[in-house]
């Protein structure tokens, strides 16, 4: 399992990406501050680091600057409300492998987070299954024995990862909703209705079973 570490100061955030880490499977620690995150790094580097620059004690390049002159190479992508150009120039001159702007969707975050681990070499499960669903986590297309392959959108395919990761769980529409759609998205949205209709449309509507006044589970 790899381990990523969270530098983030603002709560909400920070466990909104904890949460959603876990759920990918995923062994997360969060730092509030620049102090404990050095601390974290050098009792054990993570595999992946998520770094928010406004950090309340130490300007996060700094905090990736002292890291990188210690000779961490994790991959490090910055998480900041920073969008200039020269912000993102300055962050990959100081170390950073990738950058992303919040507001952002979880589901962004995480392709960036295992497309730095594949990259620096950490293999993870390519597929997951769960009775006669495969979900190929490579290419976005899941295969039924009834309904053949079923190429999924970018949400669809978050959704249905988010259902599967958990078989067991009863996963709620908020919390789905969070997940898949970010955290800035309006919680009145029925956006989730309509996109578990897209997927049962494409895996059979048998697979997802609605749990009244809870969410949403696997069959
Ligand atoms: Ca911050």
């Amino acid at each position: 399992m790899s381990r990523v570490l969270v530098a983030e100061d603002e709560e909400r955030i920070a466990r909104f990406v904890e949460r959603g880490l876990r759920a990918a499977g995923y062994a997360v620690d969060v730092a509030g501050d620049a102090t404990q995150a050095l601390a974290a790094v050098r009792a054990g580097a993570p595999d992946l680091m998520v770094l928010d620059l406004g950090l309340p004690d130490t300007d996060g390049l700094d905090l990736l600057a002292v890291l990188r002159g210690e000779g961490h190479r994790m991959p490090v992508i910055v998480l900041t409300a920073r969008d200039g150009v020269a912000d993102k120039v300055a962050g990959f001159e100081r170390g950073a492998d990738d950058y992303i702007t919040k507001p952002f969707a979880f589901e962004e975050l995480l392709a960036r987070v295992r497309a730095r681990l594949r990259d620096s070499g950490r293999a993870e499960a390519q597929e997951l299954v769960h009775g006669d669903l495969r979900l190929d986590l490579r290419t976005r297309r899941a295969v039924t024995p009834d309904l053949g392959t079923a190429e999924l959108s970018a949400r669809e395919f978050a959704l249905l990862e988010a259902l599967m990761r958990h078989p067991g769980a009863i996963r709620s529409r908020e919390e789905l909703l969070d997940r898949v759609w970010g955290f800035d998205f309006d919680p009145g949205s029925n956006v989730v209705e309509v996109y578990i209709r897209y997927l049962r449309k494409k895996v059979g509507a048998g697979r997802i079973r609605t749990v009244r006044g809870s969410g949403y589970a696997m069959n």
